[in-house]
């Protein structure tokens, strides 16, 4: 009999952000299937066949997923975050719009999860509370210029943008040329939020302005984030500002 195959978003971290759902199906699957480091948050369980890879290796990882839910196991595919915000579950659709017919016989679910721009800007206040849009700064999978041309558009629409992806060693500059594009267009004194690591113990969120914003800031866990004109700090005694982004927009900002 075919099995089923649920790719679970574990949230960004804490364990209390991931939820009942999340918890539940990761407990009933016989397989699970993810990136070494987040399998790594899933509690350990007898019987439970662990399958760890690394982060590059998705859409190996995907088929082999599908290919024991089509052999009757129970698989949970684990991604950070969301699963379906630069990770897994378009990973594994790919993989069966490419793979064998059966696999289109799967029971397959995905699992929604706490994506690392919301609770980036619940630790923050409301830097989402009008129109933003997500990029992600890895060219493994899009060439550059794609990147560019989106932030372009970002950044002329006044877009607050959630970058995912800023950094890793094979892509070292990227977030500094982001930025600098960003300024052509942004006033300096713009709000960008480094959120590194968000809802974890070693947790790091600084706010900058464009001018001075210092890519070096960012790793590989952090969420950057680029106000819009409308996007602003409310002070606070303990030196710790809100930042939020109005509801109403002017008609004079585009
Ligand atoms: N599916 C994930 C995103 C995967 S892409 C989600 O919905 O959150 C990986 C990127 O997500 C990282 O480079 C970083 O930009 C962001 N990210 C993931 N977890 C994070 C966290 N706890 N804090 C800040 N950023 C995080």
């Amino acid at each position: 009999m075919t099995g089923r195959l649920t790719i679970v978003g574990l949230g960004p971290g804490a364990e209390e952000l991931q939820t009942p759902q999340a918890r539940a199906v990761l407990d009933a699957a016989t397989d699970l299937f993810g990136y070494t480091t987040y399998l790594d948050r899933v509690p350990t369980k007898n019987g439970q066949s662990r399958h760890g890879s690394d982060n590059r290796e998705e859409i190996a990882r995907a088929r082999a997923a599908l290919e024991l839910a089509r052999a009757g196991k129970d698989v949970a595919v684990v991604s950070s975050g969301d699963p379906g915000v630069f990770a897994m579950a378009a990973a594994v659709f790919e993989a069966i719009e490419d793979g064998e017919p059966e696999w289109r016989e799967i029971d397959v679910t995905v699992v929604p999860g706490i994506s690392a721009m919301f609770a980036t800007a619940a630790r923050l206040g409301a830097p989402l509370g009008h129109d933003f849009c997500a990029i992600s700064l890895s060219d493994n999978l899009k060439p550059w210029e794609t990147v560019t041309r989106r932030l372009e558009a970002a950044a002329a629409a006044d877009f607050v943008i959630a970058l995912y992806n800023p950094i890793s060693k094979a892509r070292p500059w990227q977030l500094g040329a982001a930025l600098d594009l960003l300024r052509a267009h942004r006033a300096p004194s713009t709000p960008v939020i480094f959120a590194t690591a968000v809802s974890r113990t070693d947790e790091r969120i600084e706010i900058a302005d464009l001018a001075s914003a210092d890519p070096s800031r960012a790793d590989m866990r952090t969420l950057v984030m680029i106000g819009s004109s409308a996007t602003r700090l409310v002070p606070r005694p303990n030196g710790e500002p809100w930042v939020y982004t109005p509801r109403r927009v002017e008609a004079s900002v585009s």
